[in-house]
Formats: C-alpha cells, structure tokens, sequence
C-alpha cells in the first residue's frame, strides 16, 4: 500500500475513532443520569464523615444543640470516667468554662436544616465529670453529617501531643486513620495537594508521591467548561461544601466518573485551612470492587480493558505525553502456543491460561501502566511516561519471562511464551493506530525472528507484510464480516423503495470498523474479494429470499462486484445456483461494476459480463463519470443501468457545471434505454434538482443510510405498502 493510501486509510480509522469515543462520551454521560436518579447523590454526600465515622477511634456525636447522642468506644475508653457517661450531657459543659463559647458559635454555625456546611478545626481542652476531670487537650475536627432524618455533629478528636501541631498535620493523621476503596485528597488554601490517601491513587493510577506538591488541574479531563469549575468554586465558597459527578482523568489517560464531595475546612476565626475531597469512582462497582460489565469496555474472562478501553486510554495518553513532551510506549503482547494449547486440553484450561497470563502481566507493570485485553490472546501495554518508557524493554523481557514460567492450571505441566513488540511515541508514531500498528508489527518480526521483545523498526516494517493484508482472510471464517443494506428511492410519489444495496462491513478484532474503502482495494490486490465477493452475494440473496417470503416481493438487490470476481471461473455459474437455490427471478439482482474497472477490461471479462447478462441479471456501472468510459464500450456490456458518481450529486445545488453533467448523463440513459440512479443523494435540494431533470431512482443519505436487514424490510413495508404513494406524497418534479 502507499503512503498516500495508508494516510486515507488512518484517516478512516480516526473518524471512525471520533466516532467510537462520541459513542462513548454518549454512554458515560448516560451513566451520570442513571447515577442521578438512582439517587446515589444523595446517599454519598457526606462522605468524609462517614468514611471519618468508620475510622477514627476518638469521637463524640451531637444533636445540633449540642446535646452528645453517642460516643466512640475509645472516648468510652479513654475520656469517660467510672463518673458518669457522656450522652445525654450537654457537650459545651465538656470543655474548660473559656471555650464554652467557641462550641456554642459552632452549634450556631451547624444549626441550620442543611448540609451545605464546610468543617471546622479547633483546639480543645475536655473536662468532664461531676469533679471536672481534666481529660487533657484535643484537637477536633467538627463536621455536620445526617443520620436517617436528623442531623447530627461529629467531633473527631485526637488527642493532642503536648507540642502545637500544625493545622495540616492533625488533619492528615485523621485522614491517614481511614482505610477504604474511596479516595481522600487534601490540599492547602490554595489548592496544592498535601495528602492522598491510597485509594485516590489507585483510583487516578497516579502514585502518593506524583501527586503531592501539585494541583488537582492535573487530573482535569477536559469534559468540564470553566463556567463549571467557577460554579463549583463560587458554592464551595459561599457554602462550605460541593457535591457532584466530575469526568476526570487517570495517569493513563483514561477519563472516568467520580462522585466527589468537597468540604472548606476553616479555623475558629474563619480562615481556609484546607479543602479536603472525598472520592467515588463510579466507574466501578463497589459492591464487588469490580470493574462494571458495560459491553463491550471490558473483558470478561481477565477483567482487563477491551480493545475500547484501550483505544481510548492511549488516545488520551498520547494527548497528554504532547502537552507534557514525554514519551509513551506501546507493547504488544502475543501469546505463543496459546492455539494448541486450547485445543489440546480444552476451553476450560485455555481460559484457565489467560486468567493466568493476565495475572503475571499485570503483576509484571506498574501502578501507572495500562493493560488490555484486545483479541483472544493479545494484550496491549501502555507505558507512560520518558522514564518508563526507557524502561520498555527491560519490562516487556520481564513480562515474557514471566509468562515463560510454567502454569499450574492442569495435572500436566503447561508452558506458553510471548513474543513482545514496542513502538514509542513520538518516534515510532504520532498517533494510536500508527502506534499499535508498530507495535503489532514489530511483535509479528519478533516471532519471525524467534525474539522474546523486539522494538519496531521503520525499515523492516518495509518488508513485513501489512496486517491488514493477512487479517483479510480470516474474516470470513471469523464470523467478522457483516452486510448492511442501502435503499433505493422512486422519486416519482417519494415513497416506494425500488431495492437496495448490500454494502459490507469487517469488524476487525482489534483495529474495529475498517471502511469498505480500506479493505476492499487490499482484497483485491490479494484476491480474497474472490471469497469475500461471494459470500457478499450469498448473503445478500439468501436475504432477499427472506424478505420475499416476508411479503416484500418487489425489492431488487444490488452487489457490488470487482473484476478479479469475474475472472475467476464458474463465477457465473456460482450467481447461477445462487439465484436458483434462494429462488430468485433473476432480473431481482443487479450486478455493480465500478467503471474504473470496466477500463481495465479484456475480451474475456466483456464475454462473461455477457453470459451473467444471459443468466437475466442486471449489469449496471458504478460511480459512473469517475472515469473515461466510451458510450460505445457501454452498449457493449449489455447495461441495464447507470449509478451516476456521487461528486456530481454533492455539487448540484452549488455547480451549474455538476448539473449540465448530471442532465447529461440522464439523457445517455434515455437515449440508451439504460436506468440511471443517483448515489450521494444527501439532501432534498439534491433530490428536487434530479427529480427535475428526470431521474427516477435516488441513492443516499437522504432516503436512508445503510441499514440492516430488518429495517430495510420496515422501511420497504411502510412505503411499498401505500397504495399510490404519488397521491399520498408530491412528487419531486412537482
Ligand atoms: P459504492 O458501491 O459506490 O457504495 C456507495 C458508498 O457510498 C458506500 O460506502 C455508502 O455507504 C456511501 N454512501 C451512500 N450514500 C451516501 C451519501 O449520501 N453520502 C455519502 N457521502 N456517502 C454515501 P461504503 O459502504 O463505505 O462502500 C464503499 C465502496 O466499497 C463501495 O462504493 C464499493 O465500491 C465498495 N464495496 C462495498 N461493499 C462491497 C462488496 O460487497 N463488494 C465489493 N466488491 N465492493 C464493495
Ligand atoms: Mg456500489
């Protein structure tokens, strides 16, 4: 392939990447409704004082008047005396006469019906006991909660050391007491992060040391407008606290959900000490602190990310590594003899296998890596990161070593191996699918090569034989190929649909929705349209069976053919047994040859376009005008109809020249007898013009996309089933 069509082609893969992440911002976004009214909001609000409630050993409960309801067992244990127990006292008369003010100015504070309320920290010296005991001086952290309808204050002690200590430090040893799956942040007034707990930086995969000392800017996912973060700002200022979803972002690029609740800690006399954050990863299921089973994003047998997931990850690495100039590395991991060991000792065991393989993977990377699941026994490995990425093969050798070792999955000693490729941003490739291409490539050269890791290299890549290219073949016996159906419009009454056209669609396994214009001009370069071409017409027949048997017996089908096709032989025969085993009138198939390939014809071609003419189908030239064609060559062939290229039609409304061409072709068509459809009709303006100027059959967007069989055969029932559709509708010429 050259460079000019591989540039179209990655250019293909990224819309349809552009595409893929829309569908998956659309899914997210949906997940942030259900999410809302599921009513999870409501139930996470105050996370800091729960997650503080579960953990810290010194606390004192109150009613908002200052009434103590319960205490921890450590202040049953270490601040209440055989004197008598805290609850039911009022909890002002438990602190040195000169602070009974302060508490009843934080009563105060806390006394309204909210929670919209920040913290407070302070210093206090408890006494307590109708001898008023000196139970000593504690640092307190005092949050507003809700417990069922009522709402309570929490007093979170900590024992004070005799030495003063700063703000930040009591803060962080409370935080520090908390052990859960939910992410604590704090950072200082002005937002520079001091303390993350585990759990936010496994949630962020950013490690505690990466994170302290910046701004949680850092995480920003860029989904959020700066209208949003002044809104946020403005409430956590004027009220104390923020709730709510947030789309951050990992160390690895992937954006996630997270609900996230903000609380403006203040000292006694009003200053910001602190903010501290509390942190839900909706993105996972906490009852099973699994990933979510969302289709499609991850793989069910390893847990791992899918091709999806990864697609998005590394984009949004690689978006990052360009800001930041860094690098990221790709690996691509194949398993070797993962094939026969499936099918020697069975499913059971193979799955067995894989678990195993992605546990030693995953144990083999660091907390930051990414690591996917992306074919049945490919993994893909994102290191981020210059440092990590100088680091590459040391991991990817450590990786295939790992994977080496014999597995202890069946009686019978199992051992598998993996061929290792890299490729590194910005060397190897500037964008995903050039990288994991790379990758992929230089993982298929360290096989050949019997390597355990082997970096891309430019100019062996040269020789490789492009991936593409030999995926080709499997499509078909991997169940990967699909058709999709495009209708024909009459123009005349705008309604009834003439037929259709199967176009097909190949899902590859990793590289997703590969256009038809990529993939068909490599099948024919290497032949594998021959198969592909007559599965195509298989299908599209034994379709057009199923719809007739349906009722819908005035739809004709067209399939596009190629040359290599033609020439193969017993070809016609083939469209031959097709017709009659589906028991098609043959006139109900139209054969579409582009008119390029007419070009390129030999005598031979033009006499088996002649006997597929005799069988009774329709030969009809695609995209025409694309090419030189001469009107004699046309009559030659036997043509029953015309698609006029779509270029012209997309230029009507704004080219005089498109619409002299357009009625141009039209009048051939009349003076030949040969019907001529419009393709790329997009629009009605387009579909007025043509009408106009006599075409009666319209191709396009603006009669439908290519759909699957059962909207077709709707959309067919709904129009072909009026009885005069030119009463019902104006025509287009009118
Ligand atoms: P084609 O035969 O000219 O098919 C029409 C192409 O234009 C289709 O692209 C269709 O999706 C697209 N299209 C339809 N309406 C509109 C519209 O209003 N606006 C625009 N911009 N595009 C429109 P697709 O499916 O990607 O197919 C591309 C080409 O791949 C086809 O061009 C055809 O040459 C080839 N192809 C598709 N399926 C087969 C097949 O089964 N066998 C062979 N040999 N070639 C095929
Ligand atoms: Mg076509």
């Amino acid at each position: 392939m050259n460079a000019e069509a591989l540039q179209v082609q990655l250019l293909r893969y990224a819309q349809d990447l552009e595409e893929l992440m829309q569908q998956h911002h659309r899914l997210q976004d949906q997940h942030h409704m259900l999410l809302k009214s599921i009513g999870r909001e409501s139930q996470s609000h105050d996370m800091l004082p729960a997650l503080l409630l579960e953990s810290v050993p010194l606390v004192v409960v109150t009613d908002t008047r200052g009434i103590v309801l319960r205490v921890s067992d450590g202040v049953a244990s270490r601040i209440e005396n055989h004197t008598g127990e805290l609850a039911g006292r009022a909890w002002d008369a438990c602190v040195l006469i000169n602070q009974q003010d302060a508490v009843q100015t934080l009563l105060r504070k806390f006394s309204g019906g909210t929670l919209d309320t920040g913290g407070v920290l302070l210093q206090l010296r408890l006494i307590h006991g109708v001898d008023q005991h000196d139970a000593g001086i504690f640092d307190a952290l005092v949050l507003k909660t809700k417990r069922g309808r009522r709402f309570e204050i929490c007093w979170f002690l900590q024992a004070g050391t005799g030495q003063v200590r700063a703000p930040w430090q009591v803060q962080q040893d409370l935080l520090a007491t908390v052990e859960s799956d939910k992410g604590l942040l704090m950072t200082d007034p002005f937002g520079t992060i001091q303390y993350a707990n585990a759990a936010f930086a496994k949630i962020t995969a950013y490690p505690v040391a990466e994170l302290v000392g910046q701004n949680p800017r850092m995480l920003s996912s860029g989904r959020h407008d700066a209208a949003f973060f002044h809104a946020m700002w403005l409430e956590l200022l004027d009220s104390g606290c923020w709730s709510g979803t947030l789309f951050n972002r990992r160390k690895w690029g992937q954006i996630f959900l997270e609900w996230q609740s903000i609380k403006l800690i203040e000292n006694l006399q009003g200053d910001v000490l602190s903010y501290i954050s509390a942190v839900a990863d909706l993105s996972y299921d906490e009852s099973v602190n699994r990933p979510h089973r969302q289709p499609g994003h991850y793989d069910t047998l390893t847990g791992l990310p899918s091709r999806m997931q990864m697609v998005d990850a590394l984009t949004q690495a690689l978006v990052l590594a360009r800001k930041a100039q860094e690098q990221v590395a790709v690996l691509f991991i194949d398993l070797d003899r993962f094939k026969p060991v499936n099918e020697t000792f069975g499913r059971a065991v193979g799955d067995a296998v894989l678990q195993e393989a992605a546990t030693r993977l995953k144990a083999g990377l660091a907390q930051g890596d990414m690591l996917a699941r992306v074919g049945a026994d490919e993994f893909v490995a994102v290191l981020s990161g210059t440092a990590r990425v100088q680091q590459a093969q040391e991991v990817g050798l450590a990786l295939s070593a790992a994977l080496a070792e014999p597995m202890d999955v069946h009686p019978q000693e199992i051992r598998i191996g993996a061929s290792i490729g890299c490729a590194c941003y910005p060397r190897d490739g500037n964008d995903m699918i050039t990288l994991v291409r790379h990758a992929d490539a230089a993982m298929y050269g360290a096989k050949r090569r019997q390597q355990r890791f082997s970096y891309y290299s430019a100019a062996r890549d040269l020789h490789a034989q492009p991936r593409l290219e030999t995926d080709i073949w499997k499509a078909i016996e991997q169940d990967q190929l699909r058709l999709l159906y495009q209708p024909q419009l009459r123009s005349a009454g705008l309604g009834a649909i003439r037929g259709c056209e199967a176009l097909v669609r190949w899902q590859h396994p990793l590289l997703g929705a590969v256009p038809a214009d990529t993939f068909i001009p490599i099948a024919e370069e290497n032949g594998a349209i021959v198969q592909i071409g007559n599965w195509v017409l298989e299908q599209a027949c034994a379709q057009l069976r199923l719809w007739r048997e349906a009722g819908v017996l005035d739809l004709s089908m067209s399939v596009n053919i190629s040359v290599r096709q033609i020439r193969d032989p017993g070809f016609e025969a083939h469209v031959h047994q097709v017709l009659t085993q589906n028991g098609l009138p043959p006139e109900m198939l139209e054969l579409e040859l582009s008119e390029t390939e007419t070009l390129q014809f030999r005598d031979s071609d033009t006499q088996h376009i002649a006997l597929l003419g005799s069988l009774g189908v329709r030969i009809s030239i695609d995209d025409f005008g694309s090419s030189f064609s001469s009107l004699s060559r046309l009559n030659a062939l036997s043509i029953r109809s015309l698609k006029i290229n779509s270029q012209f039609v997309q230029n009507l409304a704004g080219s005089a020249d498109a619409r002299v061409i357009s009625n141009c072709m039209l009048a051939i068509g009349k003076v030949l007898g040969i019907e001529v459809i419009a393709q790329g009709v997009e629009n009605a303006d387009q579909a007025r013009i043509l009408a106009g100027q006599g075409c009666k059959v319209m191709q396009g967007y603006y009669a439908g996309r290519p759909m699957p069989a059962h909207d077709l055969l709707v959309l067919a029932r709904k129009r072909n089933a009026l009885p005069d559709a030119s009463r019902l509708t104006p025509s287009l010429s009118d």
